[in-house]
């Protein structure tokens, strides 16, 4: 299959003649990929089976892991769920359009194909001025998962998406850049306290702002183990893994002793999902980010010393303290965005996983973040790419 590019000219006024070839593929069956504000999205008709088939087809993705519907509007919200509960409501009202996912109990009209065959469905109203125009045009709801390949990092840029989709799907509409960087946050509202799947922009603080009360699966904490169901079906699929061996280092709370044997492993300390949650606090003070920029050095130089192939990743605050580092080649030591801006690391996340997939390295040694705010997906992200592989200092 040819796939075609379309290029957005000018976000700032988007002609439909831009956007009407891809709302008629969309409407007879066909697969778009478009920006949305968190990652680009791999669309099909949310209420066509076949459609939703061909969406699993592209990405390699196992059948049963649902699929998000993507709306212009609210009006468009009603026809696929049975009820709006309270919750859903407040939510809509504060955070749509934007980058929130709610899961409502579906209607008849949502087909199993879609849902991976739940009797939920997750709907999402973009706050993309590109991907709510096509969703518009299109005149149909728009499943869209991220448009990479299965176990490969979200795209973030329309080359990310040329490089795992080209050949097929239909098209593939290139807006630049995205704004945010990590997926949605998912919140099921159809529990009775609702219930944050899956970490986003609009964060836990922002949510508990709206609701009061809102429950954490625990699945977004750490590793689902061999007894926890998910309540989000793609938390147990094998997350994104770097092709290098990834490990987090992170400060502990109060700056404890370096265990003797932490140049050996690198995976002291790990501890059970629990340990895990409870042993992160939100902030980090200057002197566990010296400890952390400090360990992260030793054992990329350990690493290096070894004869592999050893990457970084550090942030523009501590970049350059790498790049005198024994054996460290610094074309391999990357700045995933700034400290002090949430925003940025979140923005460069997934872009520096692939450069470093791209660059054939052995392993590679990362900062941590806190997780308060946005810290919370981008931790989540990170940890899982690192297989929750965290050496604490
Ligand atoms: P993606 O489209 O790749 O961003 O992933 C969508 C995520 O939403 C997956 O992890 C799904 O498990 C989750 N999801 C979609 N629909 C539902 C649903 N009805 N109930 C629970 N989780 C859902
Ligand atoms: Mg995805």
């Amino acid at each position: 299959m040819e796939t075609k590019r379309v290029v957005i000219t000018d976000r700032e006024h988007i002609k439909d003649e831009e956007l009407l070839e891809a709302a008629k593929i969309l409407r007879t069956g066909g697969l778009v990929a478009f920006p949305t504000e968190t990652v680009y999205g791999l669309g099909g008709n949310a209420l066509d089976e076949e459609a939703a088939g061909k969406i699993y087809a592209a990405k390699g993705r196992p059948s049963d892991n649902p699929l998000i519907a993507h709306v212009s509007c609210t009006a468009e919200l009603k026809p696929l769920v049975k009820e709006i509960p309270e919750a859903g409501r407040k939510l809509m009202e504060a955070f749509w359009p934007g980058p929130l996912t709610m899961i409502f109990p579906k209607s008849d009209r949502v087909p199993y194909g879609t849902t991976g065959g739940l009797d939920t469905v997750a709907v999402r109203m973009p706050n993309d001025a590109v991907a709510n125009r096509l969703i518009a045009l299109a005149g149909v709801p728009v499943a869209a998962p991220s448009a990479n390949t299965s176990g490969r990092p979200s795209p973030t840029t329309a080359d990310h998406v040329w490089q795992d989709m080209n050949g097929r799907i239909d098209m593939i509409i290139d807006g630049g850049a995205v704004g945010i960087g990590v997926e949605s946050t998912i919140v099921d509202v159809s529990s009775d306290i609702p219930t944050v799947l899956r970490p986003g922009a609009i964060t836990m603080e922002m949510l508990k702002e709206v609701l009061g009360e809102v429950a954490v699966d625990p699945a977004i904490l750490g590793p689902v183990s061999a007894g926890m169901r998910p309540k989000a079906p793609g938390m147990k699929y094998k997350h994104y893994a770097p092709k290098a061996d990834l490990t987090l280092v992170e400060p502990l709370r109060n700056g404890a002793e370096l265990p003797e044997n932490a140049l050996d492993g690198c995976t002291v300390g790990l501890g059970s999902c629990q340990d895990l949650a409870c042993a992160r606090q939100p902030g980090m003070d200057e002197d566990g980010i010296r400890r952390m920029v400090d360990m992260v050095g030793r054992l990329a130089e350990k690493k290096a010393a070894e004869g592999l192939r050893t990457g970084i990743i550090g942030t523009d605050e501590s970049i350059e303290s790498y790049k005198s580092l024994k054996g460290i080649d610094s074309f391999l030591v990357r700045s995933i965005g700034a400290r002090r801006s949430q925003e940025s690391v979140a923005h460069n996340l997934y872009a520096v996983l692939r450069e470093f997939d791209d660059l054939g390295v052995d392993v590679i040694f990362s900062e941590s973040f806190s997780e308060d705010h946005l810290g919370q997906a981008i931790m989540n992200r990170l940890s899982k790419a690192a297989g929750y592989k965290i050496v604490r200092v």
